[in-house]
């Protein structure tokens, strides 16, 4: 089960394997997404997006409609889910139906929100990821730790004794080995298995296409070998028609991986004889973000992850520290709104509000606005900034607000820091607080003091 813990950043900062390798890894991976981006004229292409996603979002009802419509005459049937537990009961009910013992798995975030592998498990039910990122964390009984490499935090050396361990090879770090390995496994499992799933990047609602792009062939065979196929979609993955799709497949693939396209584009049409096509439209919290104009943007998300290899908290804690399913920037924005203020209203906070995310964005989303508002929130729902914090910064908001009071507190900052370097002690919350942490010294004099002293 996937809980948002608080205290998983401190895991997640001394896990062996974590964050150490992913600064120059992520580094590795915005060159090729700059380089990418180079040749094409990006800053249109942004901008060309962005009015699709903002147009898709302010008619979603009647687009989500018209694509339930186009879907059913195409053979398949659409149910709608008003929350996780919801989707996955649905989810069951299909297996149950077609009587379902074994489940392949395309790569699908949103199956993360519905903890739908531990949910199946529950049921008797045997589900394999068959995306090889997604396979390696189901092997080592993880949870994916980015959107779109979800074994990131694993070195070949990892993969490989791993591997030994539970397919009982022997042990390489011989990636086309592994690979090999974990392809002829998988490949047993589309035959055996009774349902396919998938998720879905894009779903156009005048022809009711389900649109997956991916690099390694898994999403087509999870959909076309089993006899019956699951598409799970967010209300958000909807766009009006098919000649919106060319500039996001332009800026996906680049911005995620740097390539100028992914290597497959599928375009699910329908079921052909003998065939069963189900697609769960699932909200589980998306209409709260909807329904706050300040973060409506975040559900303009193409889940990319770009935003969260630049961003420097990212980088230095890796995304299991996030403690749910989508990490970084957009996750910081998204989750509390998904989840609860209540349970995840410290999350805005992790972030130096630098802009990098926004930058990199290739829908162009105001995520620094949107952390901004959400910390508001946060701090009006008595989620995040209590006690001691609450006191110190209405301490130095009085402080700021006029001269004399602002000197004031200077002077007297300046003799508690001489105070506690002579005693040796800080009190409790400064001592945690400088536990990773140096505190700058408090200059002698301030610059307006020193420039009086001049004049
Ligand atoms: S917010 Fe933007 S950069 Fe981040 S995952 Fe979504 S589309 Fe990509």
């Amino acid at each position: 089960m996937i809980h948002y813990d608080r205290h998983a950043v401190h895991d997640a900062l001394t896990h062996p394997h974590g964050p150490p390798g992913l600064p120059a890894t992520m580094e590795r991976i915005v060159a090729d997404k700059h380089a990418a981006q180079s040749q094409v004229p990006w800053q249109e292409l942004r901008a060309r997006v962005h009015a699709i996603k903002e147009y898709a979002i302010a008619n979603l009802a009647w687009l989500l409609v018209e694509f339930e419509k186009q879907f059913s005459a195409r053979g398949g049937t659409v149910l709608w889910a008003r929350s996780a537990d919801e989707a996955a009961a649905q989810f069951l009910d299909i297996c149950k139906h077609h009587n379902v013992r074994s489940v392949v798995k395309g790569k699908s975030m949103l199956s993360e929100e519905l903890e739908l592998n531990d949910r199946l498990a529950a049921a008797g039910i045997d589900a394999v990821e068959t995306d090889l990122g997604e396979y390696i964390v189901q092997l080592a009984g993880q949870k994916p730790s980015h959107i779109i490499a979800p074994a990131l935090h694993l070195s070949r050396q990892d993969i490989g004794k791993l591997f030994a361990a539970k397919l009982g090879i022997a042990y390489t770090d011989d990636p086309q080995a592994l690979l090999a390995a974990a392809r002829t496994r998988l490949r047993q499992r589309y035959l055996e298995a009774g349902l396919g799933m998938t998720g879905v990047n894009f779903a156009v609602a005048e022809s009711g296409t389900v649109v997956t792009v991916e690099n390694e062939g898994n999403q087509a065979l999870s959909a076309a070998a089993p006899p019956v196929y699951v598409a799970l979609m967010g209300i958000e993955k909807v766009i009006p028609r098919l000649a919106d799709l060319p500039p996001f497949l332009h800026v996906l693939a680049r911005a995620a991986t740097g390539q100028k396209l992914s290597v497959y584009t599928h375009h699910f049409l329908g079921p052909e004889d003998g065939r069963t096509w189900y697609c769960i439209i699932i909200d589980a919290g998306r209409t709260n973000v909807l329904a706050d104009a300040a973060t409506r943007e975040a559900l303009y998300c193409i889940r990319c992850g770009a935003c969260m290899n630049v961003c420097p908290i990212y980088r230095r804690v890796g995304g299991w520290a996030y403690g749910w399913v989508y990490p970084g920037p957009i996750g910081s924005v998204e989750t509390p709104q998904m989840i609860g203020v209540e349970r995840a209203g410290e999350l805005p906070f992790t972030s130096s509000l630098c802009g990098a995310c926004q930058g990199e964005c290739p829908v162009d989303i105001d995520l620094p606005h949107q952390l901004v508002h959400m910390r508001r929130k946060a701090v009006a729902r008595g989620a995040a900034g209590k006690g001691i914090e609450r006191s110190a910064f209405r301490f130095w908001a009085r402080a700021m607000s006029s001269l004399p009071a602002y000197r004031r507190a200077i002077r007297l900052a300046r003799f508690g820091a001489g105070l506690s370097a002579r005693i040796g002690w800080k009190p409790g919350p400064l001592a945690a607080w400088t536990r990773h942490r140096d505190l700058p010294p408090i200059a002698d004099e301030t610059f307006k003091e020193w420039w009086e002293r001049r004049a």
